[in-house]
């Protein structure tokens, strides 16, 4: 690979290509250090991407504190036309940003464009809020005075995202937090810099002022949020990864009391009940377990079947997994691409050993699958029992884990028995049922009789373990807004 500033990667006709330097106060820069990114459905190198460290922090900190007075105050009607102008740039450049997201994370191609259009319509509806943020008056409470409350943006914000939905996380952080009037510093993540690199450029292309947007790529994570946290200009962190890694941040946070919003880890109950439709079932399984290969943190992680449908779901799910075509995301038909990387190819094989160990009856897959990339077969086991710490792991993988119950208390008890709280699922025909359930499960999303959650106007996010904070719906917008009141004396 070269060290060329713009680079197509594999399989893309797009034209240009993508900048691979890093953009800061307005202007792409190289410090140097750079880094490789593989396709991980071939082991080789797509690009060599610009390596951030301390110093380059403290330069996109420094521009994104100088720019946020300026646009803090922008009109806001300014502000959204300038968010349409670069939604039209975003939907124009769709194919380049789907083969990018290929190119990088592996996913089918098919699933790169369901991203892209969903990515899209989160900045398209932010664009649209825009205008709407408004806010109240009241009479205080004994008289003589009035309460006006408005909002401002909090300030200088640092978004790290992960590698799984690389533009879905940018756009829906970067739009939420832009609509606010905050400026941004973008951290990507290792594995899939290039499509941040393309939302900067679009965004850049699009006319947000210097200062405004500002992107870091990097080997050395921890540096650049250890250097942002310790700087107390720094006022919002939204971060979307690990609940390890969340955990670590807030405490990195806590010194300056920097306001948080933390995406983190899932472990979603998807339970069938005995009345449910099962072939819906098994179709919205299918899609909720194997879409991005099982790594979603909203994916169905314990299938609980209730004991009378759980011999038909098994049989039509097993049969469905079977049919999922393994492969290199930009060729036809493919449905299931690879892991992300070798190391977390290697943490899926050791993981079904692991389950293996405790007794788990493997129905099909359950083993890499052949290929150069990091594959790893559709996988369905059966598990007898749940009392062992693995079956609340976050899995992470194309592997699903099917449970047995008695009763819809059980399934409740064992779906709640998790120190995670973001998406779960139920299935049923009775929609009094299914409300009954859904407010038990402690759970910030539950989708019933649907596995799939995005959405731009839904509040996405999770309780426990999964996380602080909304992202999406007005939620989302206010999570980057301070509330502030102004008590006005009236006779
Ligand atoms: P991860 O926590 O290792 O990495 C996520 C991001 O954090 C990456 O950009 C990474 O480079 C960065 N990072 C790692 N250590 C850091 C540090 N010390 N300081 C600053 N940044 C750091 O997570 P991952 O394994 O890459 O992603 C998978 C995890 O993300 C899963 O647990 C998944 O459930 C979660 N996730 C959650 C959501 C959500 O919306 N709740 C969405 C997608 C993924």
């Amino acid at each position: 690979m070269t060290t060329a500033e713009t680079v197509a990667p594999t399989g893309s006709t797009a034209a240009g290509g993508v900048r691979t330097s890093l953009y800061i106060d307005g202007v792409w820069t190289d410090p140097g250090p750079s880094f490789e990114v593989i396709d991980p459905a071939t082991g080789h190198a797509v690009a060599r991407m610009a390596d951030a460290g301390a110093a380059e922090t403290r330069a996109a900190l420094d521009a994104a504190v100088a720019a946020q007075d300026a646009w803090g105050r922008w009109a806001p009607r300014a502000r959204a036309d300038l968010f349409h102008r670069a939604h039209g740039l975003l939907r124009e450049r769709a194919e380049q940003f789907s083969r990018v997201m290929t190119a990088e994370s592996g996913k089918p191609l098919s699933e790169s464009r369901a991203e892209f259009d969903l990515s899209a319509s989160f900045f398209l509806w932010y664009a649209e809020q825009i205008t709407h943020l408004h806010g109240g008056w009241a009479h205080g409470s004994h008289g003589g005075y009035r309460v006006v409350t408005t909002h401002q943006p909090v300030g200088p914000c640092l978004l790290i995202t992960p590698w799984n939905f690389p533009l879905l996380m940018s756009a829906r952080k970067a739009g939420a937090a832009l609509a606010a009037g905050c400026t941004v510093v973008m951290k990507t993540a290792q594995e899939t810099p290039l499509t941040g690199a393309l939302f900067t450029q679009t965004l850049a292309d699009a006319g947000f002022p210097a200062g405004v947007v500002n992107l870091l790529h990097t080997t050395s994570s921890a540096t650049i949020s250890e250097t942002a946290l310790a700087d107390p200009r720094l006022r919002k962190i939204s971060f979307t990864g690990s609940t390890g890694v969340g955990s670590l941040l807030l405490q990195k946070a806590a010194p300056h009391i920097v306001n948080a919003s933390m995406e983190l880890g899932g472990d979603g109950p998807f339970v069938v009940l005995d009345d449910a439709d099962v072939d819906l079932a098994v179709e919205q399984a299918v899609i909720c377990k194997f879409r991005n290969a099982g790594q979603a943190c909203v994916a169905a992680n314990r299938i609980i079947l209730h004991e009378a449908i759980a011999d038909e779901f098994t049989a039509k799910f097993v049969a469905a997994a079977r049919e999922l075509r393994v492969g290199n995301g930009f060729e036809d038909g493919v449905d299931v691409g690879p892991i992300i990387s070798s190391r977390q190819r290697d943490r899926v094989v050791d993981l079904v050993e692991r389950f293996r160990g405790i007794g788990a009856h493997v129905l099909t897959g359950g083993r890499p699958a052949a290929g150069d990339g990091y594959f790893y077969e559709p996988t369905v086991m059966t598990l007898d029992s749940r009392d062992h710490e693995l079956c609340t792991e976050e899995l992470f993988a194309p592997l699903a884990a099917l449970y047995r119950v008695g009763d819809v208390q059980e399934a409740l008890d064992f779906a709640n028995d998790t120190s995670y709280g973001l998406a779960a699922y139920v299935f049923t025909r009775d929609l009094d049922r299914a409300v009954a359930v859904a407010e038990r499960l402690e759970f910030g999303m539950v989708g019933i009789n649907r596995g799939i959650m995005a959405d731009p106007v839904a509040s996405f996010g999770g309780i426990k373990a999964s996380g602080l904070g909304r992202e999406g719906g007005p939620d989302g917008i206010h999570e980057f807004l301070e509330p502030k009141y102004l008590a006005i004396t009236v006779d």
